[in-house]
């Protein structure tokens, strides 16, 4: 960007603005992102030219049943998905999702693929990652432009290279896994680049843009799967520590004498609200779908099934009472397995917290289940993968 002439910059942030808008949200009118913008209506016109030569956009008259006003009908700027798209994969202990997402948020294609426990290496995730994207990348139009790939990971990742640190529940450490789909990409003859990404980062990224977390600039996005973990986002920004590690909230230790973590250290969160900790306090073996088992019994008046998520609901609400005193969300949102054990637990954990987090930011948070379901994580995955198309509509392809 140096050495561009100051209007060009100009230019370039309106093009950004305008283009990220209707992404997130959908066709809007030109006479909508006029008043949005404060723009007049020329400069909007030729702008939104400029992102419809470039096929970002599609513009077409105003339905005239939906119009208000009178005068000349305001044309309406959508994304072109078809043209535009990203890959997006979501690993986790067991499971790949993977996923075409066009330019505006919609999937149009996906994989999803589930295993028995397993400790998997890189390799072996690297040749499901390779077929699933040649499955997709098949199907897309043969025009169509891939602008980014996006992974989410249940790792402390190295932003620059996506480098996997420490993914202690795939037992990987420094594991390149940001190399290694790039390289599966380009074998593939793609050149888009490769985003590598904590998986409750993206779930809260995608939430606060699409999800439960929408108008709210403070949301806390917590997941249990087999690992436990959060994202951040504080004054509308995602929160990512120095290195890109900060929201481990499920390896902050909560039990000193309690059971050894898979991280290594002693008593940590996950230990007691995780996956196996549900398995273990409800005397269950593990599979993908023992804790929804545990969950319904529960429900059906199970004794055993009851008290093992009322242990839970317990240890739950002391990590819940400190990410409420640490960061005073005003959203909470509880994805992954806690999407079916937190229901339960609501009161209990809402009625504990009065003796586990702080009145004035007890008072101020909302508790809530994801807007986007299990699919929290894959979406942000893809909004990672869009990131430099929409801050430089036209220029992202050339840096
Ligand atoms: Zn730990």
């Amino acid at each position: 960007m140096s050495g561009a002439a100051p209007q060009d910059a100009v230019r370039r942030r309106h093009l950004s603005v305008l283009l990220r808008h209707v992404h997130v949200h959908g066709p809007t009118s030109r006479a909508e992102l006029t008043a949005l913008t404060g723009l007049n209506r020329s400069t909007i016109g030729a702008l939104t030219a400029e992102l419809t030569a470039a096929a970002l956009v599609r513009e077409t008259p105003q339905d005239s049943a939906t119009r208000s006003g009178a005068g000349r009908p305001s044309l309406v700027v959508a994304p072109r998905g078809e043209q535009h798209f990203v890959l997006a994969f979501d690993i986790g202990v067991d499971y790949l999702f993977a996923a075409r997402v066009g330019l505006g948020g919609k999937v149009l294609d996906r994989r999803d693929l589930y295993r028995p426990r397993g400790e998997y290496p890189l390799s072996d995730v690297l040749v499901h990652v390779r077929r699933f994207a040649a499955e997709i990348l098949g199907t897309a139009p043969a025009q169509a432009t891939c602008v980014g790939v996006g992974i989410a990971v249940p790792a402390l990742v190295r932003h620059a290279d996506g480098l996997a640190r420490a993914a202690p529940n795939l037992v990987w450490s420094d594991a390149p896994l940001g190399d290694g789909i790039a390289a599966a990409v380009a074998e593939l003859g793609g050149t888009a680049p490769v985003h590598v990404r904590n998986d409750a980062d993206l779930g809260a990224l995608a939430e606060h843009l699409r999800g439960a977390g929408v108008g709210s600039d403070y949301v806390v996005y917590v997941t249990g799967e087999v690992g436990v973990g959060a994202g951040v986002i504080i004054g509308g920004r995602p929160l990512t520590g120095f290195g890109g590690y900060s929201g481990e909230v499920g390896h902050t230790v909560v039990n000193p004498t309690g059971r050894l973590c898979v991280c290594g250290l002693r008593g940590c969160w996950e230990t007691e609200v995780g996956e196996k900790a549900i398995l273990d306090a409800a005397g269950r073996q593990g599979a993908r779908t023992t804790v929804a088992e545990i969950v319904a019994a529960a429900r059906a008046g199970d004794q055993r099934s009851a008290t093992a998520i009322r242990h839970i609901g317990g240890w739950l609400a002391i990590g819940v009472g400190n990410l409420v005193s640490i960061f005073n969300p005003e959203v909470m949102i509880f994805g992954g397995l806690f999407r079916e054990v937190f229901p339960l637990v609501r009161d209990q954990v809402v009625a504990t917290l009065q003796t586990t987090g702080l009145q004035p930011p007890r008072e101020d948070v909302r508790f809530v289940l994801p807007g986007l379901g299990a699919d929290s994580t894959l979406l942000g995955a893809a909004e990672v993968a869009f990131g430099p198309l929409l801050a430089d509509p036209l220029g992202w392809d050339s840096m």
